[in-house]
C-alpha cells in the first residue's frame, strides 16, 4: 500500500516559514491499496489539496473516509474537500461512531444558522455511513482495517491496515501511559502495533511539556519510541506535531528519537511526518 501525508500538524493549522519542511496542515493521511482502493484518514485542513488533486475519472469514484474522532483539527477541511461537490463520487464514511455528526455539523442545517453557507443535503457526492469498523473489521478489497480505542478526551479510534502481509498502524491523539502506569493500557497499544511495518503515532509533546499536559490526550515522543520498540515495529513516524513546534525543533526531536533507539540497540527507523511525503509499504 502507498501512504501519503497531506496533513501532519496537531490542534490547529500553522502556515508560515517555520513549518515549511514538516508542514502546517492538520491531520489527513491517504492510503491507497495495490488494487487502487483509496482510504483517507481524517479530514483536517490537509484534505483540501488532496481533493483538488484527485482526479474523479470514472462515473463512480469511491473514496473511503475514516474518521479517528471529531475534534476540529481532524474535520475542518471537509467542507473544502472538492469531491463532495462531484456527483460521480461516492464517499463512504466510517470510523468513530460520532463521525457523521462531525462531518455534517459545520454545514448549514437549513435554518440558515450553520457555520458554512451550503447545506449538507446540497452536496453532490453520495455520502454514506458504513458503521462497520466500530463492530468488526472493515474489508476493502484485500485490505482489512480494524480499530483500537484511543486514550483521548471524548474518545476516538486508531486504525490498523493489513494487506498482502504488510501492516500499517495509525494512532494519533493518544496519550500513552508513562512507564509503570496502567501497564494493561500500554499492553493494548503494544499488541495492536505488534510487528507493524509502519507505525504512525502521536508524538506531540516533549517529556518536559508532558508533565503539565496530562489528560490532554497526546503522547510525548519518548513514550512513542518505547511503544514502537516494544511492539517490534520496523519504522515509526512521529505525528501530530505541536502547533508551536518549528521545523528545527521537529528535526531535533527526530534526531533525539533515533538516538534513543540506537542506545537501546534497536533497528527501529524513526522519522517525523512531513507533509507531502510518501511511503510505499
Ligand atoms: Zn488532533
Ligand atoms: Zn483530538
Amino acid at each position: 500500500m502507498k501512504i501519503k501525508f497531506w496533513g501532519t500538524r496537531g490542534s490547529i493549522a500553522t502556515p508560515g516559514k517555520e513549518t515549511v519542511t514538516y508542514g502546517g496542515n492538520t491531520t489527513c493521511v491517504e492510503v491507497v491499496s495495490p488494487q487502487g482502493h483509496r482510504v483517507v484518514i481524517d479530514a483536517g485542513s490537509g484534505i483540501r489539496l488532496l481533493g483538488d488533486l484527485l482526479e474523479i475519472t470514472s462515473e463512480s469514484t469511491e473514496i473511503y473516509l475514516l474518521i479517528t474522532h471529531i475534534h476540529w483539527d481532524h474535520l475542518l477541511g471537509f467542507p473544502f474537500f472538492s469531491p463532495i461537490h462531484d456527483s460521480g463520487c461516492k464517499i463512504k464514511v466510517d470510523g468513530y461512531p460520532s463521525c457523521m455528526k462531525g462531518i455534517r455539523y459545520p454545514f448549514d442545517n437549513q435554518m440558515g444558522d450553520g457555520f458554512f453557507p451550503i447545506s449538507f443535503e446540497d452536496l453532490e457526492a453520495e455520502i454514506t455511513y458504513l458503521g462497520v469498523v466500530k463492530k468488526e473489521p472493515l474489508h476493502i478489497g484485500e485490505m482489512v482495517i480494524d480499530k483500537v480505542a484511543l486514550t483521548h478526551p471524548q474518545g476516538g479510534f486508531g486504525f490498523r491496515f493489513r494487506e498482502q502481509g504488510k501492516t500499517l498502524v495509525f494512532i494519533t491523539d493518544n496519550e500513552l501511559p508513562r512507564e509503570g502506569e496502567s501497564p494493561e493500557l500500554m499492553d493494548r497499544y503494544v499488541a495492536f502495533s505488534e510487528g507493524a511495518d509502519l507505525l504512525i503515532h502521536d508524538a506531540q509533546y516533549t517529556p518536559d511539556e508532558f508533565s503539565g499536559r496530562r489528560g490532554w490526550g497526546h503522547s510525548n515522543y519518548e513514550d512513542t519510541v518505547k511503544l514502537a520498540m516494544r511492539a517490534g515495529v520496523r519504522k515509526l513516524i512521529l505525528f501530530h506535531h505541536d502547533p508551536s513546534r518549528t521545523d528545527k525543533e521537529v528535526s531535533e526531536i527526530e534526531k533525539h528519537c533515533r538516538r534513543i533507539a540506537k542506545e537501546q540497540r534497536s533497528d527501529l527507523e524513526v522519522e517525523a511526518a512531513r507533509e507531502g511525503a510518501e511511503v510505499d509499504l
